[in-house]
């Protein structure tokens, strides 16, 4: 029996890893450029969307990446900042995720003036309207942020001290983003130890545009709890795909400790880290153990959702139970009190009707 995209809609969900750069409404963006005379590629909401989906799918990291060129210059001011964060925690709660943690790089929101303080307090704001809208609506959702500084430049220091000093009302953890390829986690080696002193959770995109070594970094180096993307962990096992399989010790380390692997199908076919969703090495690494999630990584730029992300996961083979283990990983997965955390779990119970 396979699974209506009602049915989907109607799940549980928990979504570790989105951008709150990547996933603005289409009609907001427009609106916000036009107030600051930034000029977009189309001031039609529908095309501007389609245009984005076509670019993220062309191939070419540059077109991927102009999408947020846009998306961030429209960020630059405490207003607009709390605007982009409740609309997504409303989109969310209406896509049916139940717990997210949005993530976003406050050094990248400086332009108009505002304070790295002022930046992490305006998503906040906007994160908790958000979640108090919902309720209203009739969606109990949970929200909360983590905070990315960005591998190719150097404040890394000072945005896990940010991610420390706003613990607790603003932040559940600190991620690194940015291009991955000759920017090592290693740069940032004063940060994660800050961190790691301070039991503050950590993930880090790894095993995206670089290879399982990276990823090693960061179970390593990082401590990391977590992975975003992960994907390429894949090359740490000898056979992968095969019968006879020997997990080298990265491999291993993620599955003895089940690491979240923060997996992003259509935005991992995009940077053209999987062939296909259907050829996407995150269904081998589930059938192997390891605790893979499924995540959207950017709504807008790759046109998805939590549901249909789900929904291609099932067309792709998923049953309803596959995707039930996947939630309930990423709830396990969350950076969340332990007790907070069995409660998301009881709702993703609840919420498929499953047995354990
Ligand atoms: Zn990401």
């Amino acid at each position: 029996m396979t699974l209506t995209t009602d049915e989907i809609l109607a799940l549980p969900k928990v979504l570790l890893h989105d951008h709150l750069d990547g996933g603005l409404r289409p009609a907001t963006l427009i609106e916000l450029a036009a107030e600051i005379g930034h000029e977009l590629p189309s001031t039609d909401p529908d095309e501007l969307a389609r245009l984005f989906a076509t670019n993220a799918a062309s191939g070419d990291l540059v077109r991927y990446l102009e999408a947020f060129a846009h998306t961030i210059a429209v960020m630059q001011t405490a207003d607009n900042l709390r605007r982009v964060a409740r609309e997504a925690v409303l989109d969310l709660a209406a896509d049916g995720v139940i717990y997210v943690e949005l993530r976003y790089a406050p050094e990248q929101h400086l332009a108009g003036g505002l304070s790295l303080q002022e930046v992490v307090e305006a998503v906040q704001d906007g994160i908790e309207e958000g979640v108090a809208e919902a309720l209203e609506a009739g969606y109990a959702i949970r929200a909360a942020a983590i905070l990315d500084a960005m591998r190719h430049l150097d404040r890394s220091v000072e945005i896990a001290e940010l991610a420390l000093a706003n613990r607790g009302r603003c932040c559940v953890g600190f991620d690194i983003a940015g291009p991955e390829l000759g920017f090592p986690a290693s740069d940032h080696r004063e940060a994660f130890q800050l961190l790691r002193e301070h039991h503050m959770p950590v993930t880090i995109h790894a095993g995206e545009a670089d290879g399982a070594a990276s990823v090693g970094e960061a179970l390593g180096l990082g401590s990391a709890r977590r992975i975003g993307h992960g994907v390429r962990i894949h090359e740490d096992i000898d056979g992968f795909g095969g019968e006879e399989l020997v997990l080298g010790l990265i491999a291993q380390h993620a599955l003895d400790l089940q690491i979240p692997l923060e997996c992003c199908p259509t935005s991992n076919v995009q940077t053209g880290v999987a062939p296909s969703i259907a050829g996407h090495p995150m269904h081998e690494l589930r059938n192997l153990g390891f605790a893979v999630t499924v995540n959207t990584d950017n709504r807008l730029v790759s046109g998805v959702s939590m549901t249909s992300e789900m929904a291609a996961l099932v067309e792709a083979g998923w049953t309803k139970e596959d995707l039930f283990e996947a939630t309930l990983a990423a709830a396990w997965g969350a950076f969340l009190p332990y007790d907070e955390k069995a409660d998301l779990a009881e709702l993703v119970i609840e919420g498929y009707g499953l047995e354990l």
